[in-house]
């Protein structure tokens, strides 16, 4: 029977397939011969399944991605090759985008046409960012304050074989921000996708290996972080770990590195503030902060869950984006009307309905949804929830849903010490049109980034990373490259 009506068939054979993992350029199975059943969001069922990767696999990864590290075909390779070969990788994205798009859809439940215009773009795009870098990777010279001559300088290294582990809520396009700078840099690497969602990741590495991507450089474990995300954290022959996730895990993360001391980069969880002040343009505002919590389900880490409306326009906006929640089409994702798509997983539909749950409990008002769609799959309305205090659970904890917590105030320094008072710090948004304001706003928000009166997508040229608990370092642009070199000083006397 069809998956869904229409499915691509190129697509359908794909997820059909007994899936394997990528291991020194060979697709094999894992060294336990169990399996993960993967399921399609939009109705609860099982449609394929997984090898569950362990312990032995990661170490069978390690060897490949350090017998790569230096390799002819890889290690010897110059700086213009290498941006070729990322580059070819982004022209096979684009040319296979509208299977990866459906591969997507149905794996993680989000509208196909959304994965197709943002996410498969998206990481086509960061393959081009990046293979622009490898040209670009330079040392500096220096001249040290010592008498004699001499000559200082300092080279950038790939820091070596590197472990990527990545969520479920973008995986084509944490894949890509990952991959695409540890490449560029010369790094190897071996790469966790979640096992919610790993299928796209899947059909991603068949055709960094159909670009040219010599065996080894890149490998692809599946199976549960408590026992492949655990294994790659611990081990000693992964010199790095770029992880994106739940702040929960970075700290487990954290703990694990202690071994070898191995680098790490976070990009963890939200709670991301978002002000509207009285004089902002209410026909964006609105819009602008319904879509900032209900985009991708709210499965976003910088979704603008924490909405505080200036008294004045209070009542105004709160009608407004409880109209555009009543409106939003929800739907699977193959349907071409569907803007919201299911929750990932029942697990994560569960986790959105208890916090819901205990909103009201604690005395919050549901102003529009609150309550599970249809007869099967993960659906969750659109929820808008006010008469909220700061300590309830809905305003302090990632809910990672289409859960909208709004709170007013009468100043701005009152908006400000709200949004500040959060473990998080990953972004803000901010709603005004008087410039002083928006200074004033953008200077004293506790953020690794603000963006006012709208904003794109991330943007491959932009760092993006949290401050406090959101996470360390930074991803995209110069930093995100950053993450993957290290830096040796060399001193010579003359
Ligand atoms: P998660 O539970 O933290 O899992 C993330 C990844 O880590 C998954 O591949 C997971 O594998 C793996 N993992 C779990 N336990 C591990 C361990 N002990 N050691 C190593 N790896 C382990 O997060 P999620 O539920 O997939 O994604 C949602 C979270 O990601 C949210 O908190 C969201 O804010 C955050 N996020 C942040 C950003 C950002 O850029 N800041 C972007 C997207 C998402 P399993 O799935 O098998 O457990
Ligand atoms: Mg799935």
């Amino acid at each position: 029977m069809a998956i869904h009506k229409g499915m691509m068939a190129k697509a359908e054979e794909f997820v059909r397939r007994e899936h394997k993992m990528l291991i020194d350029g060979h697709w094999v199975t894992a060294a336990s011969s169990d399996r993960i059943d993967v399921v399609n969001p939009a109705n609860g069922k099982v449609f394929t399944s997984l090898s569950s990767g362990d312990k032995g696999d990661v170490d069978r990864a390690v060897d490949a991605a350090t017998k790569a590290l230096k390799s002819d075909k890889w290690g010897k390779i110059t700086p213009i090759e290498r941006s070729k070969l990322l580059w070819k990788v982004a022209d096979i994205i684009d040319k296979n985008a509208d299977e990866l798009a459906e591969i997507e859809s149905l794996d993680n439940g989000k509208p196909y046409k959304f994965a197709r215009m943002n996410d498969v773009s998206a990481v086509a795009e960061s393959f081009r960012y990046y293979a622009g870098w490898c040209t670009k990777i330079c040392g500096k010279t220096m001249k040290l304050s010592r008498p004699g001559p001499h000559h200082a300088y300092t080279i950038a290294e790939p820091v070596g074989v590197v472990g990527l582990i990545i969520p479920w809520n973008f995986p084509l396009m944490m894949a890509g921000w990952k991959f695409a700078p540890a490449l560029a840099a010369g790094c190897t690497c071996i790469m966790k996708p979640s096992e919610e969602t790993s299928l796209s990741v899947l059909r991603l590495a068949e055709l960094m290996i159909e670009a040219g991507l010599p065996k080894g450089v890149i490998n692809i474990v599946t199976g549960y972080g408590a026992t492949v995300g655990k294994a790659m954290t611990e081990h000693k022959g992964i010199k790095k770990i770029a992880f994106t996730g739940s702040t929960r895990v970075g700290k487990e993360i954290v703990n694990s590195a202690l071994g070898n001391l191995k680098k790490v980069s976070l990009e963890l969880g939200g709670k991301s503030p978002v002000i509207i002040m009285p004089d902002a343009k209410m026909e964006t505002a609105v819009p602008g902060a319904a879509m900032g919590i209900f985009f991708n389900s709210g499965q976003v880490c910088a979704a603008g869950s924490r909405l505080y409306v200036h008294k004045k326009v209070y009542e105004q906006v709160v009608e407004g984006i409880c109209k555009m929640a009543t409106q939003l089409k929800v739907g699977p994702g193959y349907k071409e009307d569907t803007i919201l798509g299911p929750l990932v997983s029942a697990t994560q539909h569960k986790r959105v309905s208890d916090y819901v749950r205990s909103g009201i409990a604690e005395g919050a008002v549901i102003a529009t949804g609150g309550g599970h769609i249809g007869d099967e799959g993960y659906f969750y309305q659109p929820t808008v929830i006010t008469n909220i205090n700061e300590n309830m659970k809905i305003v302090k904890e990632e809910i990672f849903g289409p859960v909208l917590a709004v709170n007013i105030f009468d100043d701005i320094d009152e908006a400000l010490r709200m949004a500040n008072d959060s473990d998080y710090g990953l972004t803000a948004k901010v709603w005004t049109d008087n410039l002083s304001t928006a200074h004033y706003l953008v200077n004293n928000l506790d953020v690794g980034s603000v963006s006012v009166n709208g904003g794109g997508p991330p943007d491959n040229n932009m760092p993006f990373g949290g401050y406090k608990q959101s996470g360390w370092g930074q991803e995209l642009g110069e930093e995100g490259l950053r993450l993957f070199l290290n830096q040796k000083s060399v001193e010579m006397t003359l």
